[in-house]
């Protein structure tokens, strides 16, 4: 039997997909190396992802109740994989790149640090001198330098294109990244960047109204007033919760894909991902409720607040005793000083590590 080698792959691409979808044969690297026999460039990304510990560290890491805190919640794991599974099924539908897609999608989150958004305000505000902070930033810090695996001194060597897609977004001034990522050489990102975007924030406010409820931060009464919620209820009225949440993602990503392909066949030479105004409008409605009631609420904030505190404390035991760094940590001192190390230390920190290295410190030094 015949096997598919990587080069029938490419050629498979350059057939199948959209022409503004990225092909893996034209992917650059930092630092180039051999072809794989069997995978593209992109699957060779993903691959590396998923085998790197930062990945695996999402499972104990905050999406909005603490990682710790009961088994059904979304970790940044599990909220990973919800998109990558998402943004996949709508790059195939788009002839858009499914490989890169689902690369970018398991790397967009693997800059955050401990307890979510208030523990990446809390190394920002520490950062303030020295680079500041932010989540996707640090995610291609990740893989450019601090995951190596090989000791090449180019991290994962991501492909370009995963690479630019993982920094969208505001960059602090000063934030230390890799030449060829600095505004004046940045290159535009690929259009499955954008798809897992709309795929990321569709994925949050679908699973954050699961766990909203069931972390009883609001009522399903107070679900039923949205309008996704009665959408959803019109198709199918004897919908239970699970089920009804389950309608409205699809709702939003069939009309992600109808719109975004509308949008490319009219206008072919400014290519967008696109979701209806309609269905804009009403994730904003989704949104509000969860910002008010559950991102918010005092049982999340009391949580939140108390790992903003763990993080200031082991950031500032670290700078001031950084031979207690790991040894790898230790190993970056010299060319990226003891602010930056400590920063990275502590945000590649899963909630429950941070929470154990501050009891140890508090009881050392008690
Ligand atoms: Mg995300």
């Amino acid at each position: 039997m015949n096997w598919l080698r990587r080069e029938d792959l490419e050629d498979q691409e350059l057939r199948t997909l959209h022409r503004h979808a990225a092909q893996s044969r034209s992917a650059t690297r930092r630092r180039e190396e051999p072809h794989d026999p069997l995978r593209t460039a992109f699957q060779r990304d993903r691959d590396r992802i998923i085998h790197s510990p930062a990945f695996r560290r999402l499972q104990h890491k905050t999406q909005v109740v603490a990682a710790y805190e009961g088994d059904h919640y979304r970790s940044r794991m599990t909220h990973s994989l919800e998109v990558s599974q998402m943004a996949r099924a709508a790059a195939q539908a788009l002839g858009l790149n499914m490989d890169l897609t689902e690369a970018i999608a398991l790397a967009h989150d693997l800059g955050h640090p401990p307890f979510g958004h208030v523990g990446e305000e809390a190394l920002h505000e520490l950062m303030q001198e020295h680079g500041g902070f932010r989540h996707n930033a640090q995610g291609v810090r990740i893989v450019d330098r601090i995951e190596d695996p090989y000791e090449t001194g180019f991290g994962l060597n991501l492909t370009d294109a995963t690479r630019r897609a993982m920094l969208k977004g505001r960059i602090p001034d000063g934030f230390p990244l890799a030449d060829d990522l600095s505004p004046e050489n940045r290159r535009p990102t690929p259009l499955e960047a954008a798809l897992v975007d709309r795929c990321d924030k569709i994925a949050y406010i679908c699973h954050d109204l699961d766990d909203g409820i069931r972390a009883g931060a609001f009522g399903e009464p107070d679900a039923a007033r949205l309008a996704l919620w009665q959408r959803a209820r019109e198709q199918r009225p004897d919908a239970g919760r699970r089920a009804t949440i389950s309608l409205i993602t699809s709702l939003l990503m069939k009309d992600l894909v109808a719109t975004t392909a509308k949008a490319l066949a009219e206008h072919p030479d400014a290519p967008r991902i696109r979701q209806s105004d309609a269905l804009v409008v009403e994730s904003e409605e989704l949104f509000a409720l969860l910002r008010e009631r559950f991102y918010r609420s005092r049982r999340v904030l009391v949580v939140m607040e108390r790992g903003q505190e763990r993080i200031r404390r082991a950031y500032e035991h670290f700078v001031s005793y950084p031979e207690e760094l790991s040894d790898r940590a230790r190993r970056r001192l010299d060319a990226d000083g003891v602010e930056r190390t400590a920063c990275d230390h502590v945000a590649g920190m899963t909630d429950r590590y941070l929470l154990r290295v501050v009891e140890g410190i508090d009881a050392g030094t008690a």
